[in-house]
């Protein structure tokens, strides 16, 4: 029986970043993961993975479509999709292995096995041996995340009915790639196997892709991605998916009811969500209560229905990502040491990571419209850019909400190349309650592409420079 300060329930970016801060603030702490690695979601099967991908598959792309035209001369290139995957498994096993060293360097404990909670202060493990250990805490973090979000009457095989994890890991291009569901993590992976040579048709219940983010951003990002050949059937749901032939057939019809239509794919990647994942821990003996949607509730700061029990990351409101769980890990850590830990919700942004990227943070049109909000726009396109005109990478542009009255910004969205890298000088203004004039005198180097958010910044007041 070990006794510690605080044992942390998961080793995801939530779980293994709380366990890293508290054991800054002096706390004897400990980890406990199910999964034979560390990392989480976020490190094997989520984020890194994904951008591993994301990355080789683009400079494949390069190397076919641009390169020529830059004056490189290369012969066509050709796909090593093993090759491809270890590149994506060294990314892998290189954070995984960070994460381990870091547990040691913070001399946190890392014990393998399930954990259930027992009650305040107490968690039996059991590993993989089949033997259990009680665990005896003063603090409890859950950060245990989430799973895929599965389709009725859809059985994911993860060989040709996949979800991200199987979409990973594909060991061939699959000709015809049928995405159910137009969010982040659909587009993503959709890009990759487009630019590796499949043909990819995307379905989406809602009559929009990207549910969530700035409406105009979606439809131009919809656009580009078409202008690269994805297909969408927006407004429309896959009923069932037929596997018994060679080739998958799945039934399509209108959301709201109508004709249905067939489509054949080799590979369907169900993409529709995640979901809270609390299975095994014991919950509803314990007396931590869950909303009518799994996920674990808490309050402001952190604590659930059950004393000296806490949660953070996926497994409770708020968006899905990983950085969001990471603060969030840290904020309890704060708070468990008497500080005062805090995670500003209006401020946290959000990538995807296509080409062209898109990157939002803070409010959209719709949501200020629907608040009543009174608000100014300044958008300047990728065009316009010196920078992004010379490496003729112009799609996209930056749009900038800001407050009417105040001139305080409150959304910064862009669709463009290293959209994802250039949204945090907005959210860093915002965090300081700063205004669009702030950003537009705030001096920026040229030529870069974040020219183009101080010009946005400028087209708040009507005087952009370069349009
Ligand atoms: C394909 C894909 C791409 C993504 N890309 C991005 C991205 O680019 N950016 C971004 O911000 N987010 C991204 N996400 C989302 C991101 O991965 C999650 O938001 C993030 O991992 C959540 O972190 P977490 O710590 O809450 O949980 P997780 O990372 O899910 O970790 C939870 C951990 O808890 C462990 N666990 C669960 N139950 C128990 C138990 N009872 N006992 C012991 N251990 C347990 C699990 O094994 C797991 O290791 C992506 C997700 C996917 C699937």
């Amino acid at each position: 029986m070990a006794t510690y300060d605080l044992v942390v329930i998961g080793t995801g970016p939530g779980g293994y970043v709380c366990a890293i801060r508290a054991a800054q603030l002096g706390m004897k702490v400990a980890v406990v993961e199910k999964n034979a690695t560390l990392g989480g979601t976020c490190l094997n099967v989520g984020c890194m993975p994904s951008k591993a991908l994301l990355y080789a598959s683009e400079m494949f792309e390069e190397a076919e479509h641009s390169f020529a035209k830059m004056g490189v001369s290369v012969p066509a290139p050709k796909l090593d999709l093993p090759a491809m995957m270890n590149f994506k498994q060294q990314g892998i096993d290189g954070n995984v292995k960070g994460v381990e060293f870091l547990m040691k360097k913070n001399k946190i404990d890392v014990i393998p096995g399930k954990a259930k909670i027992l009650g305040t202060g107490r968690i039996e493990v059991a590993g993989k041996d089949g033997k259990t250990l009680v665990v005896e805490t003063k603090n409890i973090v859950i950060a245990t995340g989430s799973d895929i979000a599965r389709l009725k009457g859809i059985e994911i095989d993860e060989k040709r009915i996949v979800s991200s994890t199987g979409a990973l890991s594909l060991d061939r291009v699959p000709g015809k790639l049928l995405i159910i569901g137009a969010g982040v993590i659909g587009l993503e992976l959709g890009s990759v196997w487009h630019r590796l040579g499949a043909q990819v048709t995307v379905v989406e219940f809602l009559d929009r892709i990207l549910p969530g983010m700035d409406g105009e951003v979606a439809r131009q990002f919809q656009r580009l991605l078409e202008k690269q050949g994805f297909a969408f059937k927006l407004a429309t749901k896959v009923t069932s998916v037929d596997a018994s032939g060679k080739t998958l057939v799945a039934q399509v019809e209108p959301a709201a009811g109508g004709a249905v239509e067939k489509i054949e794919a080799d590979v369907v990647l169900v993409c529709i969500g995640r979901i809270p994942y609390t299975e095994g821990l014991g919950l509803k003996e314990a007396g931590v209560a869950v909303d009518n949607r799994g996920r674990v509730q808490i309050d402001a700061h952190f604590a659930t229905s059950l004393k000296g029990v806490y949660a953070i990351g996926d497994v409770v409101a708020g968006p899905m990502l990983a950085h969001k769980a990471e603060d969030e890990g840290v904020a309890v850590a704060e708070i468990l040491a008497g500080q005062a830990g805090h995670v500003n919700y209006d401020v946290i942004p959000g990538v995807v990571y296509t080409t062209p990227e898109v990157s939002s943070v803070g409010k959209t049109e719709e949501e200020l419209k629907q608040a009543g909000v009174a608000y100014t726009s300044g958008k300047f396109p990728f065009t316009a850019n010196g920078r992004s005109k010379v490496n003729q990478t112009t799609d996209g542009f930056v749009k900038i909400l800001a407050d009417a009255k105040t001139d305080r910004v409150l959304g910064v969205h862009i669709v463009g190349r290293e959209a994802g890298e250039m949204i945090h000088e907005a959210a860093v203004l915002m965090e300081f309650g700063g205004s669009a004039e702030d950003l537009a005198r705030t001096c920026h180097a040229h030529p870069t592409r974040s020219e183009a958010v101080k010009e946005a910044a400028l087209a708040v007041g009507k005087r952009a420079i370069h349009m």
